[in-house]
């Protein structure tokens, strides 16, 4: 059932053993909200426990206790209330769903969510989960340490590009000024995500050698990066920023990162500048936002390519009749 943010205080109000997940292939919104809500109900006297099935991205190391996530190994028992945070479907927690047995809260902004919890609260106007966490923090009146404040600055600046996506609201931006009135501290925030190990800017002119761009008229154009198994095989976690290249071009309506995980498992990162991204994402079975979604497609490298881009024509095109619909109106 839908819940209200009040409504998920009390649920974290009345548990007493609490699991805090997200999802796989966290990002700095994922980690973030994570974090920030780990802390407040560990000060409540809490019992509780973070599970992620997943590595914790070097990037996101110098947020405060992020050595307390745990892998998802054995059932833990006895959970009251599961907390899911960033994930729009239950697959994207992994294994976590397989050794918590408990009633899920789910906190969400994506627009794909599929509503798979017993209790959701999802707004998918704000631009972070972490939006949603400092609204609960307020709710609850707790104490925002400096960590937490980072932990949430963190989390809703790395899902709007720093302000600059179109998901930044007046909102966001008030939450943001109350973060650093509480002592988040953007500039070492931002210091820390875009410090990279020399490798890793030492790959980019392999990288951006797959560059191919292409022209769909009037609708615009597709641009891709590829990072094959070798380019991939260092640099798992560090590929953050790459799809930022073709998304820049000047005429790129939509920008697609293909990465080869394996043999038949390719990991598509998909942005746009007016398109429903999220709307292609779903149909391969993955999600997230109009203008930055992503799947995994299980079929070889090429075949996965040409399916998303036929996929990407088609909704370009769509796109395209609906605001000629639209104009001559
Ligand atoms: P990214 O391209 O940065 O991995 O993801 C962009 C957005 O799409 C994020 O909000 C992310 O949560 C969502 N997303 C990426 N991959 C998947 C997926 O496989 N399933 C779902 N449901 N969402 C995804
Ligand atoms: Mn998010």
């Amino acid at each position: 059932m839908e819940v209200s943010i009040k409504h998920s205080a009390k649920l974290l109000e009345q548990a007493n053993h609490i699991v805090l997940t997200t999802h796989i292939h966290p990002d700095g919104d994922a980690m973030g909200s994570l974090l920030a809500l780990y802390a407040y109900l560990l000060a409540q006297g809490k019992c509780v426990k973070m599970l992620l099935d997943d590595e914790v991205p070097r990037s996101f190391k110098f947020l405060v206790d992020w050595d307390k996530i745990e892998g998802p190994q054995d059932m833990v028992h006895e959970v009251d209330l599961l907390v899911i945070l960033d994930a729009s479907d239950l697959e994207r927690i992994g294994k976590v769903k397989e050794v918590v047995k408990a009633p899920m809260l789910n906190i969400d902004h994506h627009v794909s969510n599929l509503k798979f919890a017993d209790y959701w609260y999802i707004d998918s106007q704000a631009a972070a989960t972490g939006e949603l966490i400092y609204q609960l923090l307020i709710e609850v009146d707790a104490v925002i340490t400096g960590n937490m404040a980072a932990a949430l600055f963190t989390a809703i600046a790395t899902d709007c590009g720093f302000f600059r996506y179109a998901n930044t609201s007046a909102q966001t931006l008030k939450i943001a000024s109350e973060l650093v009135t509480l002592g988040a501290k953007p500039h070492m925030i931002s210091e820390s995500l875009d410090t990279k190990p020399r490798a890793v800017i030492e790959i980019l002119p392999k990288v951006l050698e797959t560059l191919e761009v292409i022209d769909c008229g009037a609708n615009g154009q597709i641009a891709m990066l590829t990072l094959s198994q070798d380019i991939l095989a260092n640099f798992k976690d560090e590929t953050e920023g790459f799809i930022n290249y073709p998304r820049n071009i000047e005429g790129v309506e939509i920008a697609i990162m293909f990465k080869e995980t394996g043999e038949r498992s390719i990991r598509v990162s998909l942005r746009s500048k007016s398109v429903d991204v999220s709307a292609l994402a779903l149909a391969f079975g993955g999600g997230g936002h109009a203008r930055a979604a992503g799947c995994t497609i299980t079929e070889p490298l090429s075949k996965a390519k040409a399916l998303i881009i036929d996929a990407a024509k088609r909704q370009m095109a769509k796109t395209a009749g609906v605001n000629h619909a639209q104009r001559d109106n």
